[in-house]
């Protein structure tokens, strides 16, 4: 990559070169990843989580330690956050340990790029969810995960269903994908999961998931995003997989070669049916996979230096 990135908290930090930049090195680290083992050797990473997670938590850890860093992870539970102490205090402490990187997730909106203001120089920080605002490496994992399988993006017609208001995924993606050029994005969701008006602008707007799937090459399913749903009824899980559960007679609607992804974690039986989930169509786990490259890849182009060049 050219032009020098020091944070990634949205995709909007960066220009679309650098997004370019940084699915093609996430390209070549999955083509070869041990070419890559060791190359931040010595470097210090924090995870800092504020909210639960499994996969994003452990892809930073893992790809932090496959290429030779340090790795310290602070929850809220164990850490003084439960005796009160503000996220700027917790930042300041962990901030004294000169970490290279503090990779944060947080329910608030914006809480990356407010730590952006409070980090030295020499410390990078990367958002890893912050309320329904953004999940940024997620975005990029999708990205490269549909680059892997199709190659081109710019033919494809991709449908987002599910919980999309409430999901900083459905944000961070829908603004990647169309930054990549691709034909066609359709919003499909019961309309209380509807995004707002300026989203929706942009796409094509179903609201009877049937309607949404015809020539379809990719499926993007979202859970129910519970924990940050308010006044609004939940749907029960029976009704809600009957009208919107991705199962194998609502994928067969699809084009023949569609392909379906769920940033997790799934709820089977609700928004995706196992049989869609573990069969020959999804690419669920391979996103996995992605994620600890794409995370690897991050990394070494924040760090600079000849690495990202690799
Ligand atoms: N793991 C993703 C996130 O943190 C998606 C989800 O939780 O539904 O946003």
């Amino acid at each position: 990559m050219k032009a020098a990135l020091s944070h990634f908290t949205h995709t909007d930090d960066c220009s679309t070169e650098q997004l370019h930049g940084l699915l093609q090195l996430a390209q070549r680290v999955a083509a070869d990843p041990s070419a890559y083992y060791q190359k931040l050797s010595g470097q210090l990473l924090i995870n800092l989580f504020y909210e639960a997670s499994t996969r994003t938590r452990v892809s930073f850890e893992v790809a932090a330690k496959r290429l030779g860093m340090h790795v310290v992870n602070i929850g809220t539970a164990g850490s003084s956050i439960e005796k009160g102490e503000t996220l700027h205090d917790t930042f300041f402490t962990l901030q004294a340990m000169q970490p290279d990187f503090v990779v944060v997730r947080h329910p608030v909106e914006g809480t990356a790029r407010d730590l952006v203001s409070l980090a030295e120089p020499g410390t990078h920080i990367i958002n890893a969810g912050d309320g329904t605002a953004a999940h940024p490496t997620q975005a990029l994992l999708d990205a490269l995960t549909l680059q892997q399988h199709f190659g081109d993006l710019s033919g494809l017609t991709i449908v987002m269903a599910g919980d999309i208001r409430h999901s900083r995924v459905a944000r961070s993606s829908l603004a990647l994908l169309r930054r990549l050029g691709v034909k066609e994005i359709r919003l499909a969701a019961p309309a209380d999961f509807l995004p707002g008006e300026q989203t929706v602008a942009h796409d094509r707007v179903f609201t009877e998931f049937d309607q949404a799937l015809e020539g379809a090459n990719v499926i993007m399913m979202l859970r129910i995003q519970k924990e940050r749903i308010s006044g609004l009824n939940i749907p029960d899980a029976g009704d809600y997989h009957r009208d919107w559960g991705l199962t194998p007679q609502r994928l067969a609607l699809a084009a023949p070669e569609c392909r379906v992804l769920h940033p997790g974690p799934i709820n089977r039986g609700v928004e995706i049916a196992s049989a869609v989930a573990d069969g020959p169509q999804s690419l669920i786990r391979l996103q996995v996979r992605n994620g600890l490259y794409t995370r690897m890849a991050l990394l070494l182009a924040l760090s600079g230096g000849n690495h990202a060049a690799m």
